[in-house]
C-alpha cells in the first residue's frame, strides 16, 4: 500500500513528528548492538525532569504525535515515572525499556501513574532464549517475559520491538508465535533491522540520507533520528526551541531534495 505523500512529506503540515527523548545513557544492560554504546558504567548524561517537560509542552503546541522515551534504560532513573506522567498526560507516550527492572516498587510506581496514554515497549528479539540473549546478554530473555508477565497482569498494554539480527533472522516467526501465545496482537509487535550503529559492527548502514526524521533529543542537542545521536546527525546543538529543530531538519530535506550539498551551522 502506498504511503500518502502527507505522512513522508516533512515540509507537509499534515506531517505527524514525532519526538524522541534520550532521557540517559546508563543501563543495567550491555547490549552487543546497543546503537547508544549503553551499559552499566556508561555515564547517565541525564536529560533532566525540567528539560524533558519543556520539551513535551514545546511538541504538544507544535502539534506533534507523540513523544518516546528512550536511553540507556530509562527505569534506572528515580524520576522516570514524573516525566511519563507529566507527558502522557498530554500527549501519546511510549516508553522503551528492556523491562529487566520493572517489578516491585518500580512497577508499583509504573502502575500508580498508569492511563491509556502511556504505553510500555518492551524488546523481545525472540520466542526462545537463545535468540534473543545471544545480542542482549545470557539469562536476559527469562527475565524480560517475566517482567512482561507482570506488566500485563497489572493491565498494561504492553508493545514488542524486535531487532532482526543473524542469530533470529531465520525464525522471526517463533517470535510471533510466542508473543501471540502472550496475548499480544501483532498491531503492537514491530520488527526492525539491525542497524550499524553504536556497538553494531553488522547491519544497514543507516544516516540522513536514508531515515525519514524523527527529531531525537539528549543533552548535547538535537538529532534527526534516535537511531543514532553520533556527531553526524546532529542538526542542532541547542535543545530549545524544539521548532528551530524542526526548521533545521526540513531546511536540510529540501537541500537534499535539490542535490546540493547538505550544510549545517550549528550555533
Ligand atoms: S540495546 Fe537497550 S537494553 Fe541493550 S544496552 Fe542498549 S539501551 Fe540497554
Amino acid at each position: 500500500m502506498a504511503i500518502p505523500a502527507t505522512e513522508t512529506d516533512c515540509t507537509s503540515p499534515a506531517f505527524m513528528w514525532k519526538l524522541w527523548l534520550y532521557t540517559n545513557y546508563d543501563c543495567n544492560l550491555r547490549c552487543s548492538y546497543c546503537v547508544a554504546k549503553s551499559g552499566p558504567n556508561v555515564p547517565r548524561r541525564a536529560l533532566g525532569l525540567a528539560n524533558v517537560q519543556r520539551l513535551v509542552d514545546e511538541a504538544v503546541t507544535l502539534g506533534f504525535s507523540d513523544v518516546f522515551f528512550t536511553g540507556g534504560e530509562p527505569f534506572i532513573l528515580k524520576d522516570i515515572c514524573d516525566m511519563l506522567a507529566y507527558s502522557s498526560a498530554r500527549i501519546k507516550t511510549t516508553v522503551l525499556t528492556n523491562a529487566m527492572l520493572l517489578h516491585n516498587k518500580r512497577l508499583d510506581k509504573l502502575c500508580e501513574i498508569a492511563n491509556d496514554n502511556l504505553i510500555v515497549q518492551v524488546t523481545l528479539d525472540g520466542g526462545c532464549p537463545e535468540d534473543h540473549d545471544a545480542y542482549r546478554g545470557k539469562g536476559s530473555w527469562a527475565k524480560t517475559v517475566e517482567s512482561i508477565k507482570l506488566l500485563q497482569e497489572r493491565g498494561f498494554r504492553v508493545r514488542l520491538s524486535t531487532t532482526e539480527t543473524p542469530a533470529n533472522s531465520a525464525h522471526l516467526e517463533k517470535v510471533c508465535e510466542f508473543h501471540r501465545s502472550l496475548g499480544i496482537p501483532d498491531e503492537d509487535h514491530f520488527v526492525r533491522p539491525l542497524a550499524k550503529r553504536g556497538y553494531s559492527k553488522e547491519g544497514l548502514e543507516l544516516d540522513m540520507a536514508n531515515l525519514l526524521p524523527e527529531v531525537t533529543v539528549n543533552l548535547d542537542g538535537m538529532f534527526w533520528h534516535p537511531f543514532s545521536t553520533d556527531a553526524d546527525m546532529q542538526v542542532s546543538k541547542r535543545i530549545f526551541p524544539l521548532a528551530e529543530a524542526v526548521e533545521r531538519i526540513q531546511g536540510q530535506l529540501e537541500a537534499m531534495a535539490e542535490g546540493g550539498i547538505p550544510l549545517m551551522t550549528f550555533t
